[in-house]
C-alpha cells in the first residue's frame, strides 16, 4: 500500500476461526492444548516457538486469513493473503514454526462447503510442506506440489505427491527451468478448482535459514510464472507468504511485497471485495 499498489478499501478482515473449525485439519487435543498453551517442552522445542497467548491468537488468526482470501479467490480469481504458508503444522503437533495449518484449513474448510471439490497446493518455500503433505496424505483430490532444498530442514521428509528437490546452491536458471517443466504438468493433470500458493521467499541467495541461490528477479519470474499458469487456466490462487530469512527484515518485506506486485502485474488489478463498504474491517 505504501507503494501504491494496493488501495485500504480492498483489505478485508479475516474472521477467527473457532477451536471446533481448526479441528477440520487438526487434532482436537493439539487445537485445545495449542489454544491453551498446555504444550510440552518438547512441542515448544518442535515448533521452534515459545508459547503465548497474542502469538497462538496470530497464528489462528492466519488459518482464517487465508480462508478469507481463498474465498475471494474464488470470487474474483486471485486473493492475497499477507501472512499464512504454515506448512510446518501437522494434524497434531506444530513444527519450524508453525502452530496451524492454514493452507489445509482453508482448502478443507472449501471442501466441506463443496465449493471446491479438487485443490492444488504449490508450495515453492525453500523447505519442503511436509505438514501439508502430511495432512493431506491419502486424498486424492489434493495434490501437494513441493518444490524445495534437498539438504537440511525438515527431517524427515514427508511424501508430497509431486516433491521436487533441489541441490544446495541452486540458481535461477536451473530453477526456473524446472519449475516451468514440472508444474504445468500438474495443474493440467489436477485441473484443480482452487491453487494455494506458498511463496517462501527464503529461495533467496542471502536468505540465512536456506541454501538456496535465487535472485531477488529470479524470484519475482517465479511468482510471476505461478500467477499466469494459473491465471492462463482460469484457476483461483491464493497467495500465502511462507518463509523469508534475510538478515534484514526490511529485505524479506521487500521480496514478499514484490511477490503481491507480480500478481498485481499478472491480474492488472485486485478485485474489488464484494463486502467492501458494508462494514467489513481491513486486514488480509
Ligand atoms: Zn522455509
Amino acid at each position: 500500500m505504501a507503494e501504491g499498489a494496493l488501495d485500504a478499501d480492498r483489505r478485508v478482515e479475516p474472521e477467527m476461526p473457532s477451536p471446533e473449525a481448526l479441528g477440520l485439519v487438526h487434532a482436537a487435543d493439539w487445537v485445545r492444548r495449542a489454544g491453551t498453551g498446555a504444550l510440552t517442552l518438547d512441542e515448544e522445542t518442535m515448533m521452534e516457538l515459545p508459547w503465548s497467548r497474542p502469538g497462538m491468537e496470530a497464528h489462528a488468526l492466519a488459518a482464517g486469513g487465508t480462508l478469507a482470501a481463498a474465498r475471494l479467490a474464488l470470487e474474483g480469481g486471485l486473493g492475497l493473503h499477507i501472512g499464512g504458508g504454515a506448512h510446518h503444522a501437522f494434524r497434531d503437533h506444530g513444527e519450524g514454526f508453525c502452530m496451524f495449518n492454514d493452507i489445509a484449513f482453508a482448502i478443507e474448510t472449501l471442501r466441506r462447503e463443496k465449493v471446491v471439490r479438487r485443490a492444488l497446493v504449490v508450495d515453492l518455500d525453500a523447505h519442503q510442506g511436509n505438514g501439508t503433505a502430511s495432512i493431506f496424505a491419502g486424498e486424492p483430490d489434493v495434490f501437494t506440489f513441493s518444490m524445495h532444498q534437498k539438504d537440511g530442514y525438515p527431517q524427515p521428509r514427508q511424501k508430497s505427491t509431486m516433491d521436487i528437490e533441489l541441490p544446495t546452491g541452486t540458481r535461477d536458471i536451473e530453477y526456473l527451468e524446472l519449475l516451468r517443466s514440472r508444474l504445468p504438468t500438474a495443474l493440467d493433470g489436477h485441473e484443480p478448482g482452487l491453487v494455494v500458493y506458498q511463496a517462501g521467499v527464503d529461495v533467496h541467495e542471502r536468505d540465512l535459514l536456506a541454501s538456496l541461490k535465487l535472485t531477488a528477479n529470479g524470484i519475482a519470474a517465479r511468482d510471476q510464472f505461478v500467477f499466469a499458469a494459473c491465471e492462463d487456466r482460469r484457476i483461483p490462487v491464493v497467495l500465502t507468504l511462507g518463509g523469508g530469512y534475510a538478515p534484514k527484515l526490511e529485505d524479506t518485506v521487500a521480496l514478499h511485497a514484490r511477490t503481491v506486485q507480480e500478481a498485481l502485474a499478472v491480474y492488472h488489478a485486485l478485485p474489488l471485495p464484494p463486502t467492501a463498504g458494508e462494514g467489513r474491517g481491513e486486514g488480509s
